[in-house]
């Protein structure tokens, strides 16, 4: 078990609160505050019980002075500052004097944000690569390190695991909310277990595979990765995505688990993959060598439907159909919306699929929508993640 927020004494410490602020940018505005909006909880924590509170975050990628111009964090202590509705202090720099004085003269309750952790990013990559001498330096500032950014804890970056292996450090409630909703769920699901599968590519899924097969009741394969299992059973596929690198791979899982994984019984199909093209619905059986499978057909909905209605835990990873393009986007409608309206839990894990499910209304509707695509997924491989496992145990 790993300390959180909730384990410290903060009343006049000096607390590092790792967040993502990692928004969209669109000319300099911020498209969506989702992410700000999200890291308030833990935020007011610390200010409410009396802490220095000192905020990092990286924004985007920086490789060039271009980058750094337009990745600056100053927008969103602007933002921060309308939510919480309180000065936001904010420092244009990662390191120096200025940054120092500042951090020194805060008074219990006030908050401040260091610019984007990725600025030390050019020329070296010291925050990337989790460089000791600047995890060193941002350690000094503070007396307790917070991680709340789900969306970083796959990598291990100096403003994360450095920092964390410095001083006493513990979760926030953001990172608290992922590991209960899907590490947590793994390892002692309310069962029935199902687990929804789909994206383009097996070989993005193979750990997902391997680790789930073992934990879940059933796995109900979807989207692009479906081809390849079909395929692996002997079926026509035609021009569908198939990844042949890991057609052995398939047949191993189909063999091993015949009863536990379900694939599709009808596929929608086109022989283009555009807005324009035609969509017709086939039994899988009828695939042509000229057919592109594009999304699951309603008999499979059904089919899974079945699975689903016994299940008292689902898990759903990588969008059933090309979402993107409205003709192929009925399969990942349907169970999104027959998840919505079942009275268990449902956890959504992935960044296409999280934005996906959102994007169609479904914000609420889920017990757990995950908020970091590559982390959840190396969470639901079962890989403890660097900047988790860098937090002190309680
Ligand atoms: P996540 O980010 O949630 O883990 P992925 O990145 O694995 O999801 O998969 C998302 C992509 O999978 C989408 O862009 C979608 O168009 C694609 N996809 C789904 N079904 C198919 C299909 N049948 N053929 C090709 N691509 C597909
Ligand atoms: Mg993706």
């Amino acid at each position: 078990m790993k300390k959180t927020i909730r384990d410290f004494e903060l009343t006049g410490k000096k607390v590092i609160i790792r967040c993502d602020f990692n928004v969209p940018l669109k000319d300099g505005k911020i498209t969506d505050d989702n992410r700000i909006v999200e890291s308030l909880k833990t935020i007011n924590y610390a200010l409410e019980n009396g802490a220095k509170v000192v905020l990092m975050s990286h924004l985007g990628r920086v490789k060039s002075v271009e980058d750094k111009r337009k990745n600056s964090l100053k927008v969103v202590a602007e933002r921060l500052g309308e939510l919480l509705n309180k000065e936001v202090i904010f420092i244009p720099e990662t390191r120096g004097n200025k940054l120092e004085e500042a951090i020194s003269e805060l008074n219990n309750g006030d908050v401040l944000l260091v610019e984007n952790t990725r600025f030390e990013d050019l020329p070296n990559k010291l925050e990337s690569g989790n460089d000791l001498g600047l995890a060193t330096y941002w350690a000094k500032l503070g007396d307790i390190y917070i991680n709340d950014a789900f969306g970083t804890c796959h990598r291990a970056h100096a403003s994360n695991v450095g920092i964390a292996s410095l001083i006493p450090s513990g979760i926030g409630f953001l990172v608290e909310k992922e590991i209960q909703m899907i590490g947590d769920v793994i390892a002692n699901p309310d069962r029935p277990l199902t687990v929804i599968l789909g994206g383009a590519k097996v070989s993005d899924k193979i750990g997902v595979i391997k680790n789930l097969v073992n934990v879940a009741d059933y796995i109900l394969i979807g989207g692009g990765m479906a081809f390849s299992f079909l395929n692996a059973r002997g079926l026509e596929v035609g021009k569908s995505i198939v990844d042949e690198a890991s057609l052995e791979f398939c047949k191993e899982i189909l063999t091993n688990y015949p009863n536990k994984v379900i694939l599709p019984v009808d596929v929608v199909c086109g022989k283009e993959v555009n807005e324009m093209a035609k969509a017709t619905t086939k039994l899988i059986n009828d695939m042509g060598t000229a057919d592109i499978g594009l999304d699951i057909g309603p008999k499979t909905v059904l089919h899974f439907l079945q699975y689903l209605n016994k299940s008292n835990t689902v898990i759903w990873n990588g969008p059933v159909g090309v979402f993107e393009i409205n003709q192929f986007s009925s399969g990942t409608k349907a169970l999104a919306n027959i998840l919505a309206n079942l009275d268990i839990t449902t956890i959504i894990g992935g960044g296409d699929t999280a934005a996906a499910v959102i994007n169609m209304g479904y914000k609420e509707a889920f017990t757990h929508i995950s908020t970091g695509g590559g982390a959840s997924l190396e969470m639901l491989e079962g890989v403890t993640l660097p900047g988790i496992e860098a937090i002190t145990n309680r």
